[in-house]
């Protein structure tokens, strides 16, 4: 990548977002996109991008922290075993634990359910300056809830409320709440890691085949496979109404773990390089106290020498 470097880096890194984008810009059909794809690269090739982004990533995150205006909502979909958990694992390998926050958002619990179902993921936002990473979010309000109607059943909504039209209202409730934080300084990225119903067949085997992968394995998630179908449905459906430039959802390859990680990780560092990241400028007057300061701590140093030497 060295020889393309009069471009900027979200231009170098084009080729492993844009593909895999969905704005809300034109139509959108799943099924046409592919789940094997390695843009091109080989195994090898992807790991140099993906060691190269999480150097940029840890650079830019501690500008985003030391200036503090913006934060990063990354957003993260996809079936059981799609690989969100070791994709959030390597893509953050090595950024300032300080400055990022996963929340692995799971069955709601009764105290969530008494509230509106935006609430959990509003109290877990990332601060100005700050990553936050759903594992899961409000999206499973318009997946596994709606796939699975009996879960509507027991929201406590008042049942006059719940309509046909309550799948396009949430959607319209979600592109909304979206928006509003979007217009109040968080960047928001989503990635639906889309895994064929084969490679999910081969993972599934692994976590019953390794001991060390046993506990990974959950006999719902054989429940869920037999709903494949209905999930890639609402998936379509989701991906569709809730796609817009201010909360773009990027459709990522998954079966190939390493390629997801070229998409995931570049797509982050691209958003992150247009921001125009810097540390905060020191202005003239703490300078010169700066000067003062530095002088007096040295000065400490000689005192000491002087007294020891005596
Ligand atoms: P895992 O991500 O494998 O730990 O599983 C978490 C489980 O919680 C998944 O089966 C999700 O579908 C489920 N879950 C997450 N959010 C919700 C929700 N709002 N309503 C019902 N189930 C949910
Ligand atoms: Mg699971």
């Amino acid at each position: 990548m060295g020889k393309q470097s009069s471009q900027s880096l979200a231009d170098q890194l084009k080729p492993y977002v844009a593909p895999f984008r969905y704005d809300g810009t034109g139509e959108f059909h799943l099924k046409s996109h592919k789940t094997n794809e390695r843009g091109g690269l080989d195994k090898e090739k992807g790991e140099k991008i993906i060691e190269a982004n999480r150097k940029r990533l840890s650079d830019f995150q501690e500008k985003l922290y030391a200036q503090d205006r913006w934060s990063l909502l990354l957003i993260f979909q996809g079936m059981d075993a799609a690989g969100k958990d070791s994709a959030i694992k390597s893509v953050f390998d090595g950024v300032d634990p300080q400055g990022c926050e996963v929340t692995a958002f799971k069955v709601p619990s009764s105290k969530e359910l008494d509230h509106d179902f935006l609430w959990r993921a509003a109290i877990a936002l990332p601060e100005r300056g700050r990553i936050g990473i759903f594992n899961r979010s409000h999206y499973e309000e318009c997946t596994v809830v709606r796939v699975h109607p009996e879960i509507l059943a027991r929201q406590k909504l008042p049942p006059k409320l719940i309509t046909r039209d309550i799948w396009r209202e949430r959607f319209e409730d979600i592109s909304c709440f979206e928006r509003h934080l979007a217009r109040n300084g968080t960047v928001i990225l989503k990635f639906f890691l889309n895994v064929s119903k084969e490679e999910q067949r081969a993972r599934f085997l692994d976590r019953l085949e390794q001991p060390s992968k046993n506990w990974k394995f959950n006999m719902g998630d054989i429940a869920e496979r037999k709903l494949w179908a209905k999930y890639q449905a609402a998936y379509q459906d989701m991906i569709h109404h809730t796609g817009t430039r201010h909360s773009p959802w990027h459709i990522v390859p998954a079966d190939h773990k390493w390629f997801a990680r070229v998409v995931i990780g570049s797509t982050i560092v691209a958003a992150l390089d247009k921001l125009d990241l810097h540390f905060p400028k020191v202005d003239k007057a703490d300078k010169s106290e700066f000067k003062l300061v530095r002088q007096a701590l040295l000065d400490e140093d000689k005192s000491r020498a002087v007294k020891k030497s005596k």
